[in-house]
């Protein structure tokens, strides 16, 4: 072991990944599968608690070719579909992924992020990359001529400069490269916060349906409730912002009230037990104005992150990374390719998150929340919706034109109630000119 503050000699690497989570192992492990030396930083230990445990049936195929689908499983809990429960409709209404256009893929799984970021990471590493925990990067350096230095600071005090012909910044919310740059912007047509828990004996559905995500709406936001495998449930509310900041108690009885706002959910949880302290996230919402530059590109939530509405983060954070691997490989193998496969990148990373905002941004909206309770499949727009549920949203199947009939019946519904329209897109705008104002 190196002494606190003595530096060691510098040591060199193909590509430099910064952040161990979905999107850094995911393209850690593809680069060193392709025989490059691949270097993986990760400020934590796992296993280590994150948020973020509801995945979509379009992760499947990520799991099979990383060579991880078995451990997924093992983990991992069913989740065949969606419970979304709305306080203007008497019965709740289940949404199957089978139902989708493709019907190949009829399930995700809910997993404890502790659990599955750990299986990621050892993957990465039994492929080659030279995985390290505790280990976080602080600053780097970009050389003109190509290449960048990192300084990448141990626990034990040790730092350590990396020469990396190639930079991946897979940091998650921490945006490492792209606050550095100034890169990093909020988020102008969507603000909102969450708070929540784990919860121990929470009334979860039987057989079929016992691992399904329930959402819940209520007044200020909705709710998330997740079954996991070892029993336990995690429960989030996602709020507005204004409704955060009448937080006047500290966050665990914040929850707590917050769901006896929502009966329905307050019932599922009358004999449960709260086994985690509360946590809260402020203003979430933001993308960076590049997704590349010379030398790098940003992965995942380092990139861009909207919503958890329709449980999209972990995929587009492994999908991200899979075309990143290739874009990275041919920078430094084949550069006579590296231009079209940066473009070939940065439109399939900004097309993720685009293809969902529209419907991230309408959620709440009472027109939006009719249409999901009552989907019908009239010119396939409920096949194409679930299609867009399941994530898949990268062409496998043509589901844009049945997506577009969809937002036209949306505005229909909003323009034959205009007054319930108007009223929700007032209190979107003011809760979105309040968040810039705090900005500001
Ligand atoms: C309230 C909430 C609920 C969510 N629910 C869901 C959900 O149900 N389903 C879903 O798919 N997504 C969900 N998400 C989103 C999901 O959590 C993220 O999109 C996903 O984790 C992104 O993966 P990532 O690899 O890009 O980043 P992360 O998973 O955040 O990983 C980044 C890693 O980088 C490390 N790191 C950061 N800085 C450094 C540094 N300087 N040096 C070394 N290491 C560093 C961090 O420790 C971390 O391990 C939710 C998000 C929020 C806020």
């Amino acid at each position: 072991m190196t002494a606190v503050g003595v530096a060691t000699e510098d040591r060199h690497c193909d590509v430099a990944v910064i952040g161990g989570g979905p999107a850094g192992s995911t393209a850690a492990a593809l680069l060193a599968e392709r025989g490059l030396r691949v270097a993986l930083f990760e400020k934590a230990r796992h296993p280590r608690f994150h948020i973020g445990e509801s995945l979509l049936p379009a992760n499947l195929p990520l799991f099979e070719r990383l060579g991880v689908a078995d451990e997924v499983r093992a983990i991992g809990m069913q989740k065949w579909g969606a419970e979304l429960v709305s306080p203007a409709h008497p019965q709740p209404t289940r949404l199957a992924f089978s139902d989708a256009w493709d019907k190949s893929l009829p399930f995700a799984y809910q997993v404890r992020r502790s659990q599955f970021d750990e299986i990621l990471f050892r993957n990465a590493a039994r492929k080659g990359a030279l995985a390290q925990e505790g280990c976080r990067v602080r600053g780097v350096e970009f050389a003109p001529d190509g290449g960048a230095r990192l300084q990448v600071q141990r626990e034990d005090g040790g730092e350590e400069t990396w020469h990396a012909g190639f930079v991946a910044d897979a940091s998650g919310r921490d945006t490492f490269l792209g606050s550095r740059f100034g890169a990093k912007r909020r988020n102008a047509s969507h603000n909102s916060a969450a708070l929540y828990a784990h919860f121990r004996g929470a009334r979860r559905h039987e057989g079929h349906c016992a691992g399904d995500i329930s959402i819940f709406w209520f007044e200020h936001g909705w709710f998330w409730f997740i079954p996991l495998a070892d029993g336990v449930t995690s429960v989030g509310a996602v709020v507005w912002p204004y409704y955060m900041k009448t937080r006047s108690k500290p966050v665990n009885e914040f929850l707590m009230d917050t769901i006896a706002l929502c009966p329905s959910l307050a019932e599922r949880l009358e004999s449960a037990e709260r086994v985690t302290d509360a946590e809260a996230t402020g203003n979430y919402s933001y993308a960076c104005n590049r997704t590349h530059g010379p030398g790098y590109l940003l992965l995942g939530d380092a990139y861009a992150f909207i919503d958890p509405v329709f449980s999209t983060g972990v995929m587009l954070a492994m999908t991200s990374a899979v075309d990143g691997a290739q874009a990275i490989e041919a920078c430094l193998r084949r550069p006579g390719k590296a231009r079209r496969a940066l473009a070939r990148f940065d439109r399939r990373v900004r097309r993720g998150p685009r293809e969902f905002s529209w419907f991230i941004y309408r959620v709440t909206s009472p027109a939006m929340r009719g249409l999901l309770m009552s989907p019908r499949n009239v010119l396939r727009m409920k096949e194409a919706l679930l299609s867009l549920l399941a994530g898949d949203v990268f062409a496998r199947s043509p589901i844009a034109p049945s997506l577009m009939a969809f937002k036209v019946l949306y505005y229909m519904h909003s323009l034959a109630a205009p007054w319930v329209a108007l009223r929700a897109w007032r209190r979107r705008r003011s809760s979105l000119r309040e968040t810039a104002n705090a900005g500001a």
